[in-house]
């Protein structure tokens, strides 16, 4: 039998062939995956990431899509979702969950139970795991300043427990993390004033509505902030606001964003950074460094 019936055999309805990535990505976009799966238990994790090794298949791990730009062409190999997974849970003043957790679900009970150090955090629309991989933050908040440890696989299927001291870390960037796969996460929070963080919690989620094309699939902000300015300004001051590729098109209401207007290709949208970049460049001489992770092809 060969490895994807194996893999069909074994994982049932959680091993998809061929499943389309525009389910699993907030842009709505992205071909189909070679094979993807939903793993559950940390040996079915092991176990994927020894069949990858001796079969040199690629191996993506995706959360819930939500700082990715999956290839038209799709992505070859394993893709391993961790939504498999999503509990989480607070004993006392640490807050613990699964990779797949979604991180607002673990902010939101974190400020009910009135802990803080997570509320800024608010509406994020990723997994525990994809914020810890980048260090999602906002408002001045960012995963790592209260993340105590988190639990992953090295490359080679082995279980490692990291602490927050064993890595760099800075704006949007964790070093040391290629080829790892980051099962969970804890956090140690404080004691907070309830009413204050319920507050805070509202006013983030209101201004994310209120400055935040929410209504269109997007990946959130697509440059990564230079240095003492911001990529929305510079976007917005090279008259960019708007321009179109296909069904990829600048917001309106927030230069940072690509917005998916419907029927976006990654083709599209991948052109349309590179006309940002080009045009940032040439106007403020500022080069734009991507924040969004690119999956699969993208040289045809
Ligand atoms: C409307 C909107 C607003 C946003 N606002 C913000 C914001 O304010 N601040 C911010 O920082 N981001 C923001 N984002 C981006 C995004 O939500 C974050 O980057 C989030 O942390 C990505 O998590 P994810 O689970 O979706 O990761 P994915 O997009 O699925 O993956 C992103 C990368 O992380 C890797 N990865 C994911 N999970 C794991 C894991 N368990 N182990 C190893 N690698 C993993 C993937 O391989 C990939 O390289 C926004 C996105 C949208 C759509």
């Amino acid at each position: 039998m060969d490895w994807k019936a194996e893999l069909k055999l074994k994982f049932r309805a959680r091993c998809r062939l061929g499943e389309p990535l525009s389910a699993h990505t907030t842009y709505k976009i992205g071909g189909p995956a070679e094979v993807f799966l939903l793993p559950e238990k940390q040996s079915e994790w092991i176990e994927l990431v020894h069949l990858a090794r001796l079969r040199k298949l690629p191996l993506t791990v995706l959360g819930l899509g939500s700082n990715v730009l999956a290839a038209d062409v799709g992505v070859r190999g394993l893709v391993c979702s961790t939504k498999g997974r999503g509990d989480f849970e607070i004993c006392g003043d640490t807050v613990k969950a699964s990779a797949g957790a979604a991180l607002d679900d673990v902010v939101r009970a974190a400020v009910k139970a009135g802990l803080s150090g997570m509320e800024k955090l608010s509406g994020i629309p990723g997994t525990a795991g994809g914020a810890v991989w980048m260090n999602a933050g906002a408002f001045g908040q960012e995963t790592f300043d209260k993340l105590s440890r988190f639990y992953a696989l090295d490359s080679a299927g082995r279980s490692v427990r990291v602490r927050k001291e064993d890595v760099k870390y800075g704006y949007r960037r964790v070093e040391g993390l290629e080829g790892m796969i980051i099962l969970s996460a804890e956090w140690q929070l404080e004691r907070g004033d309830g009413k204050l963080l319920r507050k805070v919690r509202r006013e983030t989620l209101k201004t994310r509505a209120e400055k935040q094309p929410l209504e269109f699939p997007s990946a959130g902000s697509v440059f990564r902030r230079p240095q003492g300015d911001y990529a929305s300004r510079l976007i917005d001051e090279a008259g960019l606001k708007g321009l179109k590729t296909g069904g990829a098109q600048v917001s309106e209401k927030h230069a940072g964003f690509i917005i998916n207007t419907g029927g976006a290709t990654a083709r599209d949208v991948k052109k349309l950074i590179e006309e940002i970049q080009t045009r940032v460049k040439l106007k403020s001489g500022v080069e734009l460094e991507l924040e969004q992770v690119l999956l699969g092809d993208f040289s045809g």
